[in-house]
Formats: C-alpha cells, sequence, structure tokens
C-alpha cells in the first residue's frame, strides 16, 4: 500500500486509519472526501519538529491553506503550532470563522483586491506577503487609516527553474508572483518599501514551485535569497528577520515517486543557511516554510461509486467512475497520476487495465489512465489515494454536478467536517 494508514480487512474491502472505506460510502454517499486527520497531524509535527530543532526560535510552518481550505482544518493547524497562509479574503474569512488567531495569518496573492487589503488590514492579518509595488500604495494607506504598523514581507522572484510543470513552477524571472532579483527591480522594491509609510518590513518572501523532492533546488533558493538580502543590506542598510522560503515539498502519488524526508529536507536547508550566513556575516533570520500539499495530500483518499465497465474492442477499458474533473481537476489540468484501487475487492489481483472517467460530458474528464485495478462490478467503491490537496479546493459544479461531502477521520470514528452540497445549495444564487 502506498501510505502505513491503508489497509485492508477480513472483508477484503480497504480501511483508511482502520476505518472501512465501504462502510464510509454506505453511511456518507459517494463521491466522498475521506481526511485522515491524525495524518494531517503526523504530517505538521514532522515540520514543527524539525524546524524547532534545526532553525532559530520564531521559525514555523504556515500551512498553505489554499491546498485544502475549509473551516475544519483549522483548528488541526493551530493545535499544531502552525500558522497559515491565505490568498483570499474568502480564506481569511474561513480561517477567522473557525477561530484561527489573524496574528498568525500570512495573506498572498498577487493581485489582492482593495477591499481585501482593507479587509485584511482591519481583521489584524499578522503579516501581508507583499507581491509588487500596485498594492504597497493601498496597504500603506489602510494601514495608517487605522493606525497601525503592518508587518510585511517582500516576495521577490530568485530565477530558478526547479524540474517540476510548467504550471506549478512559481521562482522562474518571468512570473507573475514577485519581483526578480535579476532584473534589479526587486531591489527597487526593497527601497520603496523600507520608504513607505504604515508598514515594517520583516523579510523576503520566494517560492520556487511545488512538487519538489530535492533538497538542492531549495539551497538554491536559499544561496540566492541570501546574495539578494546581501545587497539589501549594502545598498539600504536593511538586515532581514525572516526568510519565508515558501512550499513545494513533493509527496508520492504513485509508488515510482519518491518520498520526501522532511526532517532531513529541513536539516539540509537549515545548515546550508546558516553556512551561507556566517560565509557573508549575515545574521541568521528565522525561516518561515509554507506547506500545503505534503501537510493533507496523503491523508486524503476520494470514494466513489462505480457505474461498471466499458470496453472498446481493439482500444480500452473504462471504468465510470460517479465523480471526476468536478472533484479532482488535477489530471485535467496536468495530467497528474493517482494511484487507484478497487476499495471493495482491496484482496484481489489489480488486473484489470483500464482508465478511469468521469462522469463530465466532456472527453477530458478522467482521474487516471492506464492503470490496473481489481475488475469492478457496478455498485463497487473505487478509492483514489493521495486526494487530500488540490481537489476539494479545485472542485467545480461544471455540468452542474454537486460538491462531495468531506468527512474526517480521528481515533477509529469518521465525522462530517462538509455537507455535500445540496439542489438548494445550487440554485441559492440565482435570482
Ligand atoms: C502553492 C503555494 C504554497 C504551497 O505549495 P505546496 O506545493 O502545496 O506545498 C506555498 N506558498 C506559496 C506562495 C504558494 O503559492
Amino acid at each position: 500500500m502506498l501510505y502505513d494508514n491503508l489497509s485492508v480487512n477480513d472483508a477484503g474491502h480497504l480501511c483508511i486509519a482502520g476505518i472501512d472505506a465501504c462502510e464510509l460510502a454506505a453511511e456518507f454517499g459517494t463521491p466522498l472526501y475521506v481526511l485522515d486527520e491524525d495524518r494531517v497531524r503526523k504530517n505538521c509535527r514532522a515540520y514543527v519538529e524539525a524546524m524547532h530543532s534545526y532553525l532559530p526560535e520564531g521559525s514555523r510552518p504556515l500551512y498553505a491553506g489554499k491546498a485544502l481550505c475549509f473551516k475544519g482544518i483549522y483548528p488541526v493547524i493551530e493545535e499544531e503550532g502552525m500558522g497559515a497562509d491565505v490568498v483570499s479574503g474568502g480564506e481569511v474569512a474561513t480561517a477567522l470563522v473557525a477561530g484561527f488567531p489573524a496574528d498568525l495569518l500570512f495573506f498572498h496573492g498577487s493581485n489582492k483586491t482593495d477591499a481585501e487589503i482593507a479587509y485584511g488590514v482591519e481583521k489584524g492579518v499578522g503579516c501581508f506577503v507583499v507581491d509588487n509595488l500596485n498594492e504597497l500604495g493601498v496597504l500603506s494607506r489602510e494601514a495608517q487609516a487605522h493606525d497601525i504598523t503592518q508587518r510585511i514581507l517582500l516576495r521577490v522572484t530568485v530565477g530558478l527553474d526547479p524540474h517540476t510543470l510548467a504550471a506549478i513552477n512559481t521562482g522562474k524571472v518571468d512570473s507573475q508572483f514577485g519581483v526578480p532579483i535579476e532584473t534589479g527591480q526587486a531591489l527597487e522594491f526593497a527601497r520603496q518599501a523600507l520608504a513607505t509609510p504604515g508598514v515594517e518590513v520583516m523579510g523576503f518572501h520566494s517560492h520556487i514551485g511545488s512538487q519538489i523532492f530535492e533538497p538542492d533546488s531549495f539551497c538554491d533558493q536559499v544561496d540566492r535569497l541570501l546574495a539578494f538580502a546581501c545587497s539589501v543590506r549594502d545598498e539600504l542598510g536593511f538586515v532581514a528577520q525572516t526568510f519565508n522560503l515558501g512550499g513545494g515539498f513533493g509527496v508520492p502519488y504513485v509508488e515510482e515517486d519518491p518520498t520526501v524526508d522532511i526532517a532531513a529536507n529541513i536539516a539540509a536547508i537549515a545548515a546550508h543557511l546558516s553556512d551561507g550566513c556566517a560565509r557573508t556575516n549575515y545574521p541568521m533570520p528565522r525561516v518561515l516554510l509554507e506547506p500545503g500539499r505534503s501537510i493533507v495530500a496523503n491523508a486524503g483518499v476520494t470514494l466513489y461509486t462505480a457505474g461498471g465497465t466499458k470496453t472498446i474492442e481493439g482500444y480500452r477499458s473504462y471504468v465510470m467512475v460517479d465523480g471526476g474533473m468536478t472533484d479532482n481537476p488535477r489530471y485535467a489540468l496536468y495530467k497528474s497520476a493517482y494511484t487507484v484501487l478497487n476499495a471493495s475487492h482491496a484482496a484481489d489481483d489489480a488486473d484489470f487495465a483500464c482508465t478511469i472517467a468521469g462522469r463530465c460530458c466532456e472527453s477530458g474528464d478522467r482521474i487516471a489512465e492506464d492503470i490496473t485495478l481489481a475488475r469492478p462490478e457496478r455498485g463497487d467503491i473505487i478509492a483514489v489515494l493521495t486526494t487530500g490537496a488540490y481537489n476539494f479546493a479545485m472542485s467545480s459544479n461544471y455540468n452542474r454536478v454537486l460538491r462531495p461531502a468531506l468527512v474526517m477521520l480521528r481515533d477509529g470514528k469518521a465525522r462530517l467536517a462538509v455537507h455535500r452540497q445540496t439542489i438548494d445549495d445550487l440554485l441559492a444564487l440565482e435570482v
């Protein structure tokens, strides 16, 4: 099994954190998002403990809520000692309604609206990650209107190309996120920010991409960010207290994918930064990381009911499921690989070669292509693993398919955390 929280019981059913997936499907319906809360907590602890061990006081992981944002995740994140990234007024509101402390929120986004900036300042968001000069003036005005000094980080791009998909690579010079170091614009950004009233620059932020497996990319990033910080010190006399290195640690989706040792990666980054700081005589900054995927992805499983199979003679077989790109658009967007099991016959040989097709009127609506699983009958429960990140968060109502429910598992019990959308919900905004 891809993860050690998965097992097979005497009935031959897949169990998630010890709970029978077929029973979950029967109780809550399908499609169903299942989130193993204990696994989320374990992932949080890997970051919190390693950052505590290897990095200066005040260093901490911030959960990137864009991976999976709903009220129920925030108490977990808070209890585990993490801060959180938010990228819209909607994410700020979700975190606050869930009781998450505003001062532990970091407000991201390459085009925050005036209204979102005003809302964030009014609610006491701890730190804005300022993406560009366009928003700086608005933030300054709002901070002064509220008579506060707003803490900020400046988002820069280090010009690095980790070997991931273009769609999730954000560290290159040519990017809509942040201000490039290479062109000299980041230095000018720092100059202007340092002269802006109502804000206090705490340091710099850079995020190089997602689904990254090698610590080398992060070490390159550290080198470039530190070189930039040194030039800011030399030119402007400013020393950063904080380096935010973004998110991006990878997780395995299929057996062939490597596994990232979170603690070892953090130790490598910390040693690299501390050497660099010693070499350049730069005071060791506190470090923030922004894991999203690596906190929730492997805690999530999606359950579907199979509608049956369809074999196109001479071509391929399809397994039809009662969801698809509406609850998981990642195959349609990026051709992302997934591991799929027949949860009703999890002990049987996975010998049926097929493609998993969703229910939308769209030939690209697939969950996985050319995989094998135990041949399903209509009514069998199909499990797609590693769906905790960027699934619920990216779901849509395309074809007016209703959004699934989400259940959280803890201590051998399941509890409903998000209701299944109803037709009334679907029509609620229509005049
Ligand atoms: C998406 C994103 C993250 C989280 O990335 P993961 O790959 O999910 O860890 C963190 N920081 C920023 C700025 C992001 O855009």
